[in-house]
């Protein structure tokens, strides 16, 4: 088998319209990365920011399996610049594999660097720790545990109910590990609040807005589980959007207002949007009608694709095209039994729905799937999809996106290789430089 050294560059050679950061940086987001002891944080008593495990783990073993990593946890991104591909800037976020050809550890010289297959191949900065995780809530709850930041400080993460309520084999979705991950921190005995309330979320922002000296917190994303019922009495809008409400009460205009939630009937979209909410993000996970039915069993069930796709249009008209930015999970079009076996079909497929979405107006996004072990999808295919779909993926959303005439979205911070912050994904990287949107 080839190295993997050798499929990172014969990409970057068919592909030299890319940049090759975004080629290594795909490859760490779907196959994770390994920590010498050296690059690890400290926890939150270092100097180095931690991974907040802020929604689900992003890791290809369970914390028990991490070894060092679980007890001194990794940092939450890493950057990159230099090395013999002359990288420029690039923001990514840790997806620990201690079984990975890339390591990041201390060379001779005392330096971090990233090294594949043995060879160094890029200088690793660590994120500072912030100012503001440094301060505690008045109950003891850090910061980071109420209102951890990533994109390099960019986004505040407000995962504020951490488990779903579409839950078991029947229900919830087959790459999706939230409900272990909020089982796993309980179990390892670290605070992981299930519903956050409200009055903390505020303290949280408040420290952050006080103490973020960077000036670097620009947006936040109000998240967790879809609610089919109730939680503390209110349905799915009315959870979330009770915290939208009192943050732009309490912080009017200060960040980017975001919410990740279902795919709501019209009229709950519009409690988000008169709440303050600029962005609505309702995730259509996988484009494919039978993998839908497949991965997704739970909103399939409850909402069904087709009813979803109309509500996502629907959003448009309360948000404005622009501001609505469904998400898709990258590569689950190919996770066997029952995904796509060639590179080509997956890509048709995926780029048939950023042609529905796009002809709308609507720029969907991604993520790079992470195969988490605890998953169905992640348990029968550890090495995730190939860095091949990964590739071809961002030539084709970019030149989607060209056909249809729309930029970048809202809500990411400036695109472009060098200047990106999105982390989990390298779509920003690798779109045309923008200059950072006004807040
Ligand atoms: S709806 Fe699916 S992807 Fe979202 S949290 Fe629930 S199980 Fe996970």
């Amino acid at each position: 088998m080839p190295s993997r050294t050798a499929l990172v560059e014969g990409l970057m050679d068919r592909f030299p319209h890319l940049p090759r950061e975004a080629v290594i940086k795909e490859d760490l987001l779907r196959g994770g990365m390994a920590f010498d002891a050296s690059a690890l944080s400290g926890n939150d008593g270092g100097e180095v920011k931690p991974k907040s495990y802020f929604i689900f783990s992003f890791d290809h073993g369970t914390l028990p399996e991490l070894g060092e990593a679980a007890l001194r946890r990794p940092p939450e991104e890493v950057v990159l610049t230099g090395g013999p591909y002359g990288l420029r800037r690039t923001v990514v976020s840790v997806r620990v594999n201690p079984a990975s050809p890339y390591r990041v550890s201390a060379g001779p010289d005392g330096l971090l660097g990233l090294y594949l297959d043995g060879a160094r191949i890029a200088d690793v900065g660590l994120p500072p720790m912030p100012d503001y995780y440094r301060h505690a809530l008045a109950n003891g709850k850090s910061v980071m545990e109420v209102a951890p930041t990533i994109q390099w400080g960019y986004l505040i993460y407000l995962t504020v109910f951490r488990v779903c309520q579409y839950f078991g084999a029947k229900q919830e979705c087959r790459y999706c590990d939230i409900n272990h991950n909020w089982h796993q921190h309980k179990a390892a005995g670290r605070p992981y609040t299930g519903v956050k309330p409200v009055e903390e979320v505020l303290e949280a922002l408040e420290i952050i807005d006080r103490h973020d000296t960077a000036g670097a917190s620009t947006a936040y994303t109000l998240t967790g589980g879809a609610i089919t019922g109730r939680v503390g009495g209110r349905d799915e809008a009315g959870f979330y959007g009770r915290y939208a409400q009192a943050i732009e009460e309490r912080f009017p205009g200060r960040w980017i207002g975001k919410v990740v939630a279902q795919a709501l009937p019209k009229a709950d979209v519009r409690r988000f949007h008169d709440y303050g909410i600029r962005i609505y993000h309702p995730n259509y996970e996988v484009w494919d009608e039978r993998l839908f039915q497949l991965y997704c069993p739970g909103k399939e069930r409850h909402v069904g694709r087709d009813e979803w796709h109309r509500r996502i249009l629907d959003s448009a008209d309360v948000f404005g095209p622009r501001n609505v930015i469904p998400n898709f999970v990258a590569g689950v079009e190919m996770a066997a039994p029952a995904g796509f076996t060639t590179v080509d079909e997956a890509i048709a497929s995926t780029v048939e729905g950023l042609r529905f979405f796009m002809s709308h107006g609507i720029v969907p996004r991604f993520t790079t799937w992470c195969p988490e072990p605890t998953t169905p999808l992640g348990r029968a295919n550890p090495q995730g999809a190939p860095l091949e779909y990964h590739v071809r993926l961002l030539e084709a959303y970019g030149a989607t996106m060209r056909e249809f005439g729309l930029s970048s979205p809202p809500g990411y911070g400036p695109a472009g290789p060098g200047r990106a912050v999105f982390s989990v994904s390298s779509f920003m990287d690798s779109l045309p430089e923008t200059p950072e949107e006004a807040k």
